[in-house]
């Protein structure tokens, strides 16, 4: 598309023909097509034809028969401010020097009215007027502009004072425009460190002496002119001239009081644990931290109190995620209200607890903490309508004999809490420099069972089931030993658990499963009494998928009845994922194997659960059997058992029967059958052939 530049329009408004005509001949020499005039004799005329439009710029005599003086170009320039006027001079420089004064272009004296001057005039005229236009736009978008963005924007001269501010700029400073100009930055724009509260550095002193743009103090805080403080997050710009020189700066900045605050509530839950509101151990450590630096100052020491909920998954697992927490806020507050608002109690994850003593005289100060502490939880929690006991396990380290940094000590006393719940649960424990030992014993352990399986370390040992009444061997259970290379056979409380820790118990109990089924196979092929043989099921196993599938290929593979076998699980075992549970027992119970649950009576377990599970076999746990004096108020548990046993239809049997006297006092409650030293040690594969040939000696039963 091409446009046709057309000659610009000229209006001159003159009353004077022969000066008319002068001009006309100037612009006319100037060549045809450069200007188009017209011309009009009063003003009045000529803000008619203006009105019109078209006009470019105008030629303007200011004594007119209709208006005098400059009172002529006001008039005009009032209508039509956009056009540019030029002044004919006429004798008049200092009338027509005013109205340049008061917006005209320019004016031209009578001499200058020549074909050279005129055009050149009238041309510089209309294009100062166009590039002042631009500029006015271009100023204006500016000011829009930074008056519409959302930041705060100041600029400064050279000397430091104040030369703009935008309506945003205004607000947060509280400052006018026209108040702040001029003022020193400091005055309209006070800032402090939040954090020293001490006057923070002048921003345009920085981008100047740096010459680039920079940001500003983190946690920066404006003082509004009423006082009201933001936080302001900001950075300055210096702004140079043509030949590069700084002349002044920009700040820009924003309020940040919103963000800053969140970024707070996100420190806090950062640092909190979402059930319990408790610090969590990051905060721990940090507290740790601080306190040991403190310690070591002034000669003092602390304790880490290392706390571990015994029995809590069973409660997650049995009653669910919510009555969980519940407990967990219930333990919380125990926890809080039996320490000093000094110390901190930190929740480090599932159901571990870790709490600072910040000041203690001697080590008896933690025990009384600990004590304190096991004793408040064991009070009932109230939780969802029903009373929930929940023991825990403590360990205790002490700065600085058990560790100089918060690590460490936390460390070691959850290593002391591993021996407390060894030790039986529901105590405390002081972490002992070899226990760490006793940890690394444990890693290289654990380093050497990897192989076992398949250096055939491992042997199964058979203990026999023996019928109380006739003293016939009914069954036999098979309990895994190692072979350890260096440490002799080992029995499996010393390596099972690590097993089922670092999941090595799923490839060891698939063996222990097969062995025991080839075994009992094998007797019975060797013509030996059919009996059952038992095998012990860990939880994990029983939880994996695959545990069917394994049961049943086992017995495939070995040619044993499943009507021979049974399984040994625990309490506990059973009631994680109760619900799953019983799907799995009525799968294995469609098999024809049958189920036992060992250990009864030491778990959490959920009687009308074990109602509804498909057991068949109930095995007292030996330490109730060893409580057995004779005497019958004296062991009112075992006699329990052995009646709750019989009314559910479950074969009972006692385990660790040692003595005569236990002996003697199962069968006069009735109880059908018993396992244990007084019978028989566990014994090797050979011996328990022999035994089966034999029988048990008749000495020991009547
Ligand atoms: P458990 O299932 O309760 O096995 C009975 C434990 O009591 C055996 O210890 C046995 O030797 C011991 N015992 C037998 N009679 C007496 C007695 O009269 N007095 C006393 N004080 N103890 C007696 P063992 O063989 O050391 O096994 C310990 C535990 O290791 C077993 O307890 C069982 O939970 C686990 N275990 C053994 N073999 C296996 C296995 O193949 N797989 C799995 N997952 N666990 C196993
Ligand atoms: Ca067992
Ligand atoms: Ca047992």
């Amino acid at each position: 598309m091409t446009t046709q530049i057309l000659p610009p329009k000229i209006l001159l408004i003159q009353s004077d023909a022969a000066a008319a005509d002068k001009i006309r001949a100037a612009l006319a020499t100037a060549g045809s097509r450069s200007f188009e005039l017209e011309w009009v004799l009063e003003l009045s005329e000529g803000l008619a034809r203006l009105s019109k439009g078209g006009i470019d710029a105008v030629l303007l005599e200011l004594s007119l028969p209709d208006s005098h003086g400059i009172e002529t170009f006001d008039k005009l320039f009032n209508s039509v401010p956009e056009i540019p006027i030029l002044i004919l001079g006429n004798g008049n420089e200092a009338l027509a020097k005013e109205a340049v004064g008061r917006g005209a272009q320019d004016y031209i004296l009578a001499g200058h009215l020549d074909s050279y001057s005129l055009p050149r005039a009238l041309h510089s005229a209309i294009e100062r007027k166009a590039v002042e236009d631009a500029l006015y736009f271009e100023k204006e978008r500016a000011v829009v502009t930074l008056n519409s963005i959302g930041d705060a924007v100041l600029c400064t001269g050279i000397s430091g004072n104040i030369t703009y501010l935008n309506l945003v700029a205004e607000a947060m400073t509280g400052w006018r425009r026209e108040e702040a100009t001029g003022k020193p930055l400091a005055e309209v724009f006070r800032i402090i460190d939040g954090h020293t509260r001490k006057t923070a550095r002048d921003p345009m002193e920085m981008a100047v002496e740096e010459n680039r743009t920079v940001g500003l103090t983190v946690n920066c805080i404006l003082i509004r002119r009423d006082g009201i403080e933001s936080a302001i997050e900001d950075s300055a710009a210096p702004i140079h001239d043509r030949a590069g020189r700084v002349i002044g700066a920009v700040i820009v900045f924003h309020d940040v009081t919103a963000a800053r605050a969140m970024s707070v509530r996100m420190t806090h839950s950062a640092e909190h644990d979402i059930v319990t509101n408790l610090p969590n151990r990051l905060l721990l450590n940090d507290r740790i931290s601080q306190s040991i630096t403190f310690a070591r100052r002034r000669n003092k020491s602390l304790a880490v109190v290392f706390l571990d909920l015994d029995h809590f998954k069973n409660i997650n697992d049995s009653l669910g995620h919510a009555v969980g927490d519940k407990l967990l806020q219930s333990v919380s507050k125990r926890l809080l209200a039996s320490v000093r608002g000094s110390d901190t109690v930190s929740r480090q994850g599932g159901d571990e607890f870790a709490i600072l003593l910040s000041e203690i005289s001697h080590p008896e100060d933690a025990a009384t903490s600990a004590k304190k502490i096991l004793l408040s939880l064991g009070a009932a929690h109230s939780i969802a309508g029903q009373d929930l006991h929940v023991d825990g396990s403590i360990g205790i380290s002490i700065y600085p004999g058990d560790g100089e940094d918060a690590e460490t000590l936390i460390k070691n006393a959850d290593t002391a809490m591993y021996h407390a719940k060894e030790n039986g649960r529901n105590n405390f424990q002081f972490f002992k420099a070899d226990m760490n030992l006793k940890a690394v014993e444990r890693q290289t352990l654990e380093g050497s069972l990897r192989g076992a399986l398949e250096r055939e370390e491992f042997v199964l040992h058979y203990q026999p089931k023996v019928n109380l009444d006739t003293g016939e061997i009914t069954g036999v259970e098979a309990l895994i030993r190692w072979r350890h290379p260096d440490r002799g056979l080992l029995p499996p409380t010393q390596f099972v658990p690590i097993a089922e820790d670092c999941g090595l118990i799923l490839p060891i109990g698939r063996w222990v499963l097969r062995e025991a089924c080839r075994q009992a196979r094998g007797w019975q092929e060797a013509g030996l009494p059919f009996i059952r043989i038992s095998v012990n099921v860990s939880a994990a196993e029983f939880r994996a998928t695959t545990f069917l599938a394994e049961v049943s290929a086992s017995l495939k593979e070995t040619g044993l009845e499943a009507r021979y076998l049974d399984l040994e699980l625990t309490e506990s075992a059973l009631m994680l994922r109760a619900e799953s549970s019983a799907a799995i027992l009525h799968s294995l119970k469609a098999m024809g194997v049958h189920l036992a649950v060992d250990d009864f009576g030491t778990g959490y377990s959920s009687l009308s659960y074990l109602q509804r599970f498909p057991i068949d076999i109930l095995k007292i746990d030996k330490s109730f059997v060893h409580q057995i004096t004779g005497d019958l108020d004296d062991s009112p548990i075992v006699g329990a058992i052995i009646n709750m046993g019989k009314s559910l239809k479950q074969r009972v049997i006692a385990e660790g029967v040692e003595t005569e006297q236990q002996l003697a006092f199962l069968q006069g409650q009735h109880c059908l059958e018993g396992q244990g030293y007084l019978f028989s040690q566990p014994l090797p594969a050979a011996q328990l052939a022999h035994l089966l040939q034999t029988g048990i000696a008749e000495t020991v039963v009547h």
